[in-house]
């Protein structure tokens, strides 16, 4: 299915990001891993493109990303290029919520999303680039 059309069936069209401001009709995928300045291609589109890495956001949640980057970094809305999007919780108007490439999503528990957090920063104060996923930590 085209990456739109499944983002409107799980957002029903309504903008999953909801900052303050929010303009409420949902119109572009929103990247968690961001593409940079060159796009992506080949193999890499269908990659980018999984659910779990989109969210569908307004115009104005959108930028707010942008703008607000260590913000939606905490929210697990953007993510590193090593992130596996699939086990990065993320905060959305469901909650917070691990998402998935079907279309759907599950409620994090809140423990759950602290331990993953402190995880995380352990990693980043030790070494960026040890190759950990989050399975070896949790
Ligand atoms: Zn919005």
């Amino acid at each position: 299915m085209e990456l739109r059309a499944a983002l409107a069936l799980r957002s029903g069209g309504v903008c999953e990001i909801q900052q303050e401001g929010c303009q409420g009709r949902a119109v572009e995928p929103c990247h968690r891993i961001k593409t940079g300045m060159g796009g992506v291609h080949g193999a890499a589109i269908a990659e980018s493109d999984r659910l779990s890495n989109c969210v569908h956001g307004c115009r104005w949640c959108g930028r707010w990303q942008h703008d607000h980057e260590p913000m939606a970094k905490a929210y697990g809305q953007i993510l590193s290029r090593s992130a596996d999007p699939l086990k990065e919780p993320i905060l959305l108007r469901y909650g917070v919520v691990f998402l998935d490439d079907e279309g759907g999503w599950e409620l994090c528990p809140p423990a759950t999303a602290r331990e993953i957090r402190e995880a995380q920063r352990r990693r980043e104060a030790t070494n960026e680039d040890l190759g950990y996923g989050l399975a070896d930590v949790g």
